[in-house]
């Protein structure tokens, strides 16, 4: 027999599964699980682990329990940011080449390849497919594809030509997220930084400054009463520039963000900060008002000049405030226009001083502006000389106002910035004119979409409702881009589908890969994805044998049970792909459920490639071997919770699958004659067997291991104690480790194939039969028994240490029947207060006085810490203390090396016997 080596084990186990996870459709009931493909354009690290180690735990546990299981994937390389990366790789950005070189290990040789896009993703798709297998996952390969497959593009063009005759597919204009050095709009995928961010629809406020305007971007234009002041730069240089013939005074940056929102700018000269403070404007709604200087105002937020309302805002309230401190502007008083409840006559004043806010560096100017604002706009009104309006109802008249007769036009800005392309540009807001469109607007269509959500199984359950948000809010989506990998768009061919639009119905598609694969692309017309995904019989229909094959494979696996990704794609891709489902496919097969995963951290902090702080898939497979890396990955935390890498624990968890290994191997030829902690041990083993097996029904990977792994390992701990000294254990050991391997065989399948065959069992662990509970052998009266005896002894323990003497004897006092009397009544008793002071009207009781009392609280106090089934049991069987101690007696003296002595508390000489309760006896160390 060889030792634990881990190496050795995944060697042996990947030989004898290759091929062994390709399952076809079968008479058996399918289970069709599938997991957000990736995207290969770098190495794998532990995070990415977990996405795809959980999903092949449920496979491995489902397909022991005798389903035909389905677990694919395929490679995602649709869009720009591969083509990106080899920009970068062909102009030598250091940035990149050093994360290919030094933390992806991209040999010298294959990167100077990586300038095509191609061979990006060949390498990369072929190095996630290594590392998978690395780790044990159950992958029907033969399935593999691309995104980029001419066989799939045609697979998509079928898809779109259905939205489109359902009329999802529109075209318009509509502000998006846009490269300029990419000349495209960005997806969430495509960026390095912001992908919180929303376009936010401003309104400039047009003041004249000469023969020439400034703009000032507001969300608030009603506040254009109270303005005091324009806040300018000094250290910024600004522009004169013609925009639409017209001569405005805006930030540099502004300038290239109005060329991108239908405007014509050219500049004409720059203009220094400096020059434009203490100068005048002026607009017909508040007079004539001074700019004055200010550090915070940023040239690259929307028009780069701000207007000042220091009544109703903080930031303006204290940026004046310093400059008066400063004995400079004295003169200008805060304008209030708006009374709203809570606050006096100037909001944002009173906001500052109540905070006691010092400086506009604070922190919580954030916070207590946002708290103004919406007091403002829920409560607030106008006051009576600017027209009295509430102000949700001024402001869009005022904005109307001021775009019909004072020059006011929109313009989009980011709400938080920066946005940074992956490119490294600054992504900013474009108008895209003769965009295409999906409606997710559409109201029927989200009311197809919510009443899905409706009958699917969302794990965890929270969740629902933010799926439920992400419908109600989602509007309609840029879906093609100009550059980048994909299929073409159908009706224009200069555009490609975007990447989170062909990769929403692409689980279908895994049904036929491998059959489909070798067509000709020619022939797949959309009428042929008609009849193998809806049923649709056409005349002409080419090679119809291998149609009828895709259309029953389809058929059989479809729709797919449970889809996996992480929780940050609720709020696009998991909630676009019931869109298309519920757009394209008849009802019964539309998804049945998803399960939604945390975060993985490292050492307490984000998992993040481009920061360098990851630790690669393979890596911690050669170091620990792939079983720890997947018991660690599904055991340290539940899927949905975020789970925190650290080597040190990893490293234990190594040690316990060693010791699981090295106990099994120990026990396997046990052969002694069976006796009663035998049958409390297997009695144990159905319980563990039910919960591991109901944790796995509801995805509680680290609830499974619990039961699975350290509630049989304690068990057994216990066991051998309780063994007679002349033996090690009973024949019926045998069963167990079959049972235990079982159990284990989906988290650490490699150890536990190996040591499956050193059990001599036939076949492979991952297609054995599931262990089920036999209710014949749970024997409540001995667990019951086993769990009296462990605590006493535990209390023994610990009386033990804390007295520090050699003890001479041990005397156990049990409780008086009486005892046992008051321990039920209360136990059963909803209402424990109540309960006793019934229970003290009783003579017998009462004569006992102060001794009843005292029993009473002690007993209120142990029911809170026994377990709810033990108490079960009590009240429902009782417990015969005296013939449990009695029958251990033996076991205890082994233990304690000491005379034990088992007496009835009452008649004690001991003063410490009276503190005997029921399944608490009390003890006495002499
Ligand atoms: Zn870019």
């Amino acid at each position: 027999m060889t030792e634990f080596d881990p190496g050795a084990f995944e060697h042996q186990a990947q030989e004898r599964w290759q091929h062994a996870f390709e399952p076809d459709p079968a008479g058996a009931e399918k289970f069709y699980i599938n997991v957000a493909y990736p995207y290969p354009s770098g190495a794998m690290h532990v995070g990415h682990g977990r996405t795809y180690i959980v999903p092949d735990v449920i496979a491995r546990f489902w397909r022991m329990r005798g389903r035909q299981v389905l677990y694919p994937m395929a490679f995602h390389v649709t869009g720009a940011p591969v083509i990106g990366i080899s920009k970068r790789i062909a102009r030598q950005d250091e940035n990149t080449i050093r994360l290919y070189r030094d933390l992806y290990r991209v040999p010298p040789g294959v990167l100077e390849k990586f300038v095509d896009p191609l061979t990006i993703v060949q390498y990369f798709s072929d190095e996630y497919q290594r590392v998978m297998t690395a780790c044990g996952l159950s992958i029907d390969w033969r399935r593999r594809f691309t995104t980029v497959d001419p066989t799939y593009s045609k697979f998509i063009e079928w898809q779109w030509k259905h939205l489109y005759g359902a009329g999802y597919v529109i075209k318009g204009a509509h502000p998006v997220r846009y490269c300029t050095y990419d000349e495209n709009p960005v997806g969430d995928h495509d960026l390095l930084e912001g992908d919180k961010a929303e376009v936010i629809r401003f309104t400039l406020v047009m003041f004249t400054y000469g023969d020439a305007v400034i703009p000032t971007a507001t969300l608030r234009p009603e506040t254009i009463y109270g303005v005091t002041n324009l806040w300018v730069n000094p250290s910024v240089t600004y522009v004169r520039a013609l925009v639409d013939g017209r001569p405005w005074v805006i930030s540099r940056e502004a300038a290239e963000k109005l060329q991108l929102q239908d405007h014509t700018v050219t500049i004409e000269s720059d203009i220094p900060g400096t020059d434009l403070i203490d100068t005048t404007v002026s607009h017909p709604l508040c007079g004539e008002i001074p700019i004055l200087p200010a550090e915070f105002v940023d040239p690259d937020m929307a028009s780069g000049m701000v207007m000042s309302v220091p009544a109703h805002a903080p930031f303006d309230y204290i940026a004046l405030r310093d400059l008066q401190q400063e004995g400079r502007y004295t003169g200008i008083r805060p304008v209030p226009l708006i009374t709203v409840e809570g606050y006096g006559n100037v909001p944002a004043q009173d906001a500052v001083e109540k905070a006691g806010i010092a400086s506009q560096l604070d922190p919580r100017m954030e916070t207590i502006t946002q708290e103004v604002y919406s007091a403002e706009f829920a409560k607030g009104r106008l006051l009576e000389q600017y027209g009295g309006r509430p102000v949700r109802v001024a402001r869009d008249e005022v904005a109307a106002l001021m775009a019909a007769k004072y020059g006011s036009v929109v313009m989009y800005e980011f709400d938080t910035r920066p946005v940074v392309c992956r490119c490294g540009n600054r992504v900013k807001v474009k108008i895209l004119h003769d965009q295409w469109f999906l409606k997710y607007s559409d109201p029927a269509w989200k009311k197809q979409v919510s009443d899905q959500l409706q009958e699917m199984a969302l794990v965890p359950a929270e969740v629902r409702a933010e799926f439920d948000r992400t419908v109600a809010w989602l509007k309609d989506w840029a879906c093609t881009r100009r550059v980048g990998l994909g299929t073409r768009f159908p009706w224009d061919t200069t555009q490609l589908i975007e990447p989170l639009s062909d990769s929403t119905i692409y689980m279908a598609y895994y049904t036929i890969a491998h059959r489909i694969r070798d067509m000709d692309p020619a022939i797949l017309t959309p009428e042929v994805f008609d009849y193998i995904f809806l049923g649709r019989e056409s005349p002409g229909l080419p090679e119809r044998d291998r149609l009828d094959g895709m259309r029953n494979e389809f058929l059989y696996w479809y729709p797919y049970n449970f889809r996996f990704s992480a929780k940050d794609l609720i709020s696009n891709h998991l909630t676009f792909q019931i869109f298309h489902h519920v757009a394209i496919f008849p009802k019964e097969n539309l998804p049945q459920g998803m399960v939604v995963f945390g975060m993985g951290l490292l050492n307490g902090a984000k998992m993040s490639s481009s920061k360098g702080n990851v630790f690669l898939l393979e890596d911690a497979v050669k170091e620990f071997g792939a079983d720890t890396v997947r018991m660690f990955l599904v055991g340290s935390a539940e899927p949905w919770q975020d789970f925190d890498w650290r080597n040190e624990l990893v490293i234990s968890t190594k040690k316990q699958i060693e010791r699981f290994y090295s106990a099994v191997r120990e026990m396997k030829d046990a052969g002694g004659e069976p006796s009663d902690i035998d049958l409390w041990l297997a009695s144990r083993l159905q319980e563990h067997i039910r919960k591991t097996t109901e944790a796995l029904d509801n995805f509680q990977t680290r609830q499974a291991l619990q039961e699975s792994f350290f509630g049989i390992e304690s068990d057994l701990k216990w066991y051998r104690r309780r063994c007679p000294d002349d033996r090690d254990g009973s024949r019926m050991l045998g069963s167990l480790c079959s049972a235990w391997v079982r159990l284990l065989a989906p988290f650490i399948p490699f150890t536990c194939e190996r040591i499956w065959q050193e059990l001599g069992k036939e076949g492979l662990v991952s297609f054995a039969e599931w262990p089920v509970a036999d209710e014949k052998l749970i024997n409540r009266r001995i667990e019951l028994a086993e769990e009296l005896l462990l605590r006493t002894a535990d209390d023994i323990e610990s009386i033990k240490k804390l007295i520090q003497i050699t003890p001479k004897s041990i005397t156990i006092a049990l409780a008086p029947a009486w005892k046992h009397g008051v321990f039920k009544t209360i136990a059963r008793a909803p209402d424990k207060n109540s309960a006793i002071r019934e229970m003290m009207k009783d003579d017998a009781m009462r004569r006992r006085g102060k001794a009843a009392t005292d029993a009473a609280k002690q007993c209120t106090t142990l029911l809170h810490r026994l377990p709810p089934q033990v108490i079960e049991l009590i009240i429902k069987d009782g417990i015969n203390e005296r013939a449990v101690f009695k029958q251990a007696k033996a076991f205890l003296e082994r233990e304690f090396g000491v005379p034990v002595h088992i007496t009835d508390a009452e008649g004690s000489p001991h003063a410490k016997a009276t503190a005997a309760l029921p399944f608490k006896p009390a003890i006495v160390i002499e």
